[in-house]
């Protein structure tokens, strides 16, 4: 696919405004790395702010005619993106791989799951169901209708690029809504695909547009002091959703932000070990760690720490490193030198304040962004990575006598994304799960993404929910009409 010709497509390289593929008028091209060699693959158009206004008035001239669009027809074209999508999963799943790094396997459990969206949202469409009641006073009537809310911008992140970009698009396509993307500088190739994808399934004109920048802050800061935008769907880091938050705040613009994480994965004595280290290996190894729903912290109970440590290592010890294209790669790089940079810095953080590290633990000689499966077991408190996302294989173990101690150390945290208990007390799992900080917890289960569930978090990880019918209500407003009769 490197040639952009060996997929069903050419795969664009240039903005997406309106009905056509437009390079930048600058002429000004972004280089996209493939981060298991380093090797520049392609280059994408580099949008101005200017042309970030261009998406907005193409945006603008579709909406009235998309929300206008019969929610049965809205259904069909989103039934036929998911349909298209799943056509191409392999092809698809390859371009992931190659500008992103994840492993094969990886990359097409994330078609899959990103084409799901257009699957759920095709069936969401056809059911926005208002409310009709009697006011209490029983005067009037009181009608909520949940109507389009506008124009939405929506800013992904490289570590799923094509599901984080489905998961917004399809809400927002499916209330009624036209938007803008802007996917991440690392990894545009993937959402420009599926646009394309979206565009021959029979996505009206304007309704998605796409634009990558090289200064994604001008750029983005533009669209959203423009009168007519009246969304902003964000998935990042924390520090730019705060930069976000503010910029909306001038429009008092809707916003929905997905932010970092900093899961605990909690294991209790009578848990069943082999279960819980299949859900560890999914909540930690699942694209080689680069979610915001992997565990980060391992609390494991003093019965059964040794026992999982060990097993965790062999496990993790066993898994192939290396290209994502590559056949047998398990494990496969990390999208850039600054994530190998950050990983390295806080194993050595956490070793420098007494941490042992069992498997791995040393960056790899040669070219890629490659950090192997690595253990680090009884992590002290105050290192670094019990408060910071690792984003990689890392594995940090800390053990634990008492759950209220390990419910207290999993809720020490500014962020309450996903969290995981296991024990084979269900009650027990459950009293747990509601103690817990997070929007999302697993009992007994390593994987909570789900395109029918609200996605999210709580504290500062996040505000509103994606998947789901919660994830429709993000771009819906609910229109009140008191009436008599
Ligand atoms: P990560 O740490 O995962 O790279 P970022 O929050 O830096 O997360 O990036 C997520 C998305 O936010 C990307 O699409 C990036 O281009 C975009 N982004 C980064 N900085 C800004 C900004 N100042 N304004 C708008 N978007 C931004």
């Amino acid at each position: 696919t490197t040639d952009g010709h060996a997929g069903p497509f050419a795969i664009p390289t240039d903005l997406l405004i309106g009905e056509a593929w437009v390079p930048a008028a600058s002429g000004k091209r972004i280089d996209i790395l493939n981060p298991a060699t380093e090797a520049v693959l392609t280059s994408v158009a580099d949008a101005s702010p200017a042309e970030g206004i261009a998406a907005v008035d193409a945006a603008a001239a579709a909406a009235a005619a998309w929300a206008a669009t019969p929610p049965r027809k809205r259904a069909d074209i989103l039934l036929a993106c998911f349909h298209a999508m799943m056509a191409e999963q392999e092809w698809l799943a390859q371009l992931i791989s190659l500008e992103n790094g994840k492993a094969l396997p990886d990359a097409r459990g994330e078609v899959a799951y990103a084409a799901e969206f257009f699957r759920w949202y095709a069936e969401e469409a056809v059911r926005i169901n208002g409310e009709l009641a009697v006011s209490p006073s029983g005067a009037n009537r009181i009608m909520v209708q949940y109507q389009p809310i506008g124009i939405a911008l929506l800013i992904t992140p490289w570590n799923f690029p094509a599901a984080m970009a489905t998961r917004k698009i399809a809400p927002a396509l499916a209330a009624g809504c036209t938007c803008i993307l802007k996917p991440a500088e690392e990894t545009p190739l993937t959402a420009l695909a599926v646009a394309e994808i979206m565009r021959r399934a029979g996505v009206p004109a304007g309704v998605v547009n796409v634009v990558n920048s090289s200064d994604p802050g001008p750029l983005c800061s533009g669209i959203l002091h423009d009168p007519r935008v009246r969304k902003l769907s964000f998935t990042g880091s924390t520090e730019v959703g705060r930069i976000l938050l503010r910029q909306a705040a001038d429009q008092v613009i809707s916003s929905s932000m997905e932010l970092g994480g900093n899961a605990p994965f909690l294991v209790l004595d009578d848990a069943d070990i082999e279960e819980a280290i299949e859900g560890a290996m999914v909540a930690k190894m699942r694209n080689a760690g680069e979610a915001c729903t992997a565990a980060n912290r391992f609390y494991v109970q003093r019965g059964i720490h040794d026992a999982f440590v060990a097993k965790l290592a062999e496990r993790m010890g066993a898994m192939k490193m290396g290209p994502g294209l590559e056949s047998a790669t398990q494990c496969g790089a990390m999208i850039n030198r600054q994530a190998i940079d950050k990983i390295e810095h806080l194993v050595a953080d956490a070793v420098a304040r007494g941490a042992e590290v069992r498997l791995g633990g040393r960056t790899p000689e040669g070219a890629g962004f490659f950090y192997p499966p690595s253990v680090i077991a009884n992590v002290q408190p105050g290192s670094e990575i019990l408060t910071t996302e690792v984003f990689g294989p890392v594995a940090a173990v800390i053990p634990f006598d008492d759950p209220a101690e390990a419910v207290a150390l999993a809720n020490a945290t500014e962020y309450g994304l996903a969290a995981y208990v296991y024990t084979a007390d269900l009650k027990r799992g459950l009293q747990l799960a509601e103690r817990i900080e997070a929007g999302m917890v697993a009992v007994n289960r390593g994987l909570v993404s789900d395109a029918a569930a609200p996605f999210g978090g709580v504290k500062q990880s996040g505000l509103g929910r994606e998947g789901g019918h919660h994830g429709l209500l993000e771009y819906c407003e609910a229109k009140y009409i008191a009436v008599s009769w």
